[in-house]
């Protein structure tokens, strides 16, 4: 799904059309934010042929994503039912990525275990994790869950992320907005907490998280205790140990007795990390609001506010932003079309309708129309080739089309 020959080709299908091609028909889309979700959204949007355009004042590698642990777990972000289907279709997404050749995604499924001070019920979010069961708790504890869950290596996962985007014919530029683009093409907010000002919406604040990156210990499993927050992610050549959770701290810089208050909790949930080297401090801020804004505003589509969680959404909120921008796209560019002439009726076709049957249907009627629908349905048919999907649907709204003059005629 992510990575497909399908897309690649249709990356370089992109690149071609924009040197030589003119007349095409399928949007611009300008993304705001160059974090995991902005990133995820670009790459997802030209995955569908759109051209995409990402503007941030911070590259990927200097945002809050960057800093994140990164354990796929929906934390500090709501609301429950939208958040367990987004965090659904990611964790197949990141599954896929792991069991992919290419380990320059830095994504693994690893082993781990969530401990608990009291028997706790599974999490509301237990049905899109394959292998949760309860485990025998470590000493000190009266619960656990064990479960396997991608952990991401943000700063590999960034970077590819950001080829992708390139491969697929997208482009990465830095500028720090005033405000959100005025422009006719479709705008994909997710400028993280920058959205308090982009967004002028004073409901998201940031919740500070600290992290000390340790090495030269062995540690092969994930490792949470929500009560702190606690937690111990490997990586491939570090482990990442947290953590805070400072509720309207806008604090970047690493305190050095929260490093060492951290490191003394997470030593008694895995005494291995007594011997461990620390090699670096790191700060991020996490977008916080009551719940994730995703939503269409106009020409704007809004997708920030992910809280604790917004790698553990990405490609569930992308794929989303995806249908929500095709149907802006849509809505505009049928807006250019001819209207059917007054006195004509329209029929509606059922959308579900088989390709097979459209192609008989356009063979079999053009001879019974006027010219100017039928030029209108071969354009809609040439930008349809851009990409399956929408070849799909333009086919079907040239057939109503074609069916609102017939009726006329
Ligand atoms: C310590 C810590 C641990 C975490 N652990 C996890 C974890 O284990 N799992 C998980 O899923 N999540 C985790 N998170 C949360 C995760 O990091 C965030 O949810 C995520 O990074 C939000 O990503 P984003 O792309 O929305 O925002 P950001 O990464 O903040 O990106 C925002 C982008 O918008 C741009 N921008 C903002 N304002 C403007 C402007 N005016 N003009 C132009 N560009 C602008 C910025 O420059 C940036 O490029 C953690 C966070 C922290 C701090």
């Amino acid at each position: 799904m992510l990575a497909s020959a399908a897309a690649t080709k249709e990356g370089r299908r992109r690149r071609a059309g924009r040197c030589g091609r003119t007349g095409d028909q399928v949007g611009r889309v300008v993304v705001v934010g160059a974090g995991v979700t902005g990133m995820t959204c670009a790459v997802r949007l030209a995955q569908e042929g759109h051209r995409v355009d990402v503007l941030a004042r911070d590259y990927p590698l200097e945002t809050t994503s960057v800093v994140a642990a990164a354990l796929w777990y929906p934390y500090k972000a709501l609301p429950q039912d939208r958040v367990t289907a987004w965090a659904g279709e990611s964790f197949l997404a990141f599954a896929e990525l792991a069991s992919g050749p290419n380990r320059a995604t830095g994504v693994r499924m690893i082993s781990g275990t969530e401990v608990h001070h009291q028997r706790t019920p599974d999490p509301w979010w237990a049905g899109v994790v394959p292998d949760l069961e309860h485990s025998a708790p470590p000493q000190g504890y009266a619960d656990a869950w064990s479960f396997t869950a991608p952990v991401i290596d943000m700063p590999i996962y960034l970077a590819w992320l950001r080829d992708r985007l390139d491969e697929l014919g997208g482009t990465l530029t830095r500028m720090s907005l005033p405000a959100l683009p005025q422009t006719h093409d479709v705008v994909v907010n997710c400028a993280g907490l920058g959205s308090r000002r982009l967004a002028d919406d004073e409901g998201l604040r940031p919740v500070r998280g600290q992290v000390v990156l340790v090495n030269g210990v062995d540690v092969d499993r994930w490792w949470l205790d929500a009560t702190g927050p606690t937690y111990v992610v490997p990586r491939e050549h570090e482990v990442v140990v947290g953590g805070t959770d400072e509720d309207g701290d806008w604090s970047r810089t690493p305190s050095p007795g929260t490093a060492t208050a951290i490191l003394h909790r997470a030593a008694r949930l895995v005494p291995e990390l007594a011997g461990a080297k620390v090699i670096g401090h790191r700060v991020g801020l996490r977008p916080v609001r009551s719940s994730v804004r995703l939503e269409a505003e106009g020409r704007v589509v809004h997708c920030y506010g992910q809280g604790g969680a917004g790698v553990t959404l990405s490609w569930g909120c992308a794929n989303e932003v995806v249908r929500l921008v095709d149907k802006i796209s849509w809505a505009v560019e049928e807006r250019g079309w001819p209207q059917a002439p007054a006195g004509s009726t329209s029929t509606t076709l059922a959308s579900s309708l088989a390709p097979a049957s459209v192609a008989a249907f356009l063979f079999a009627w053009p001879a019974a129309l006027s010219h100017e629908p039928v030029l209108r349905v071969s354009t809609a048919l040439d930008s349809a080739r851009s990409t399956w999907l929408r070849w799909r649907r333009r086919v079907t709204g040239g057939v109503k089309l074609l069916l609102t003059y017939a009726s006329f005629g």
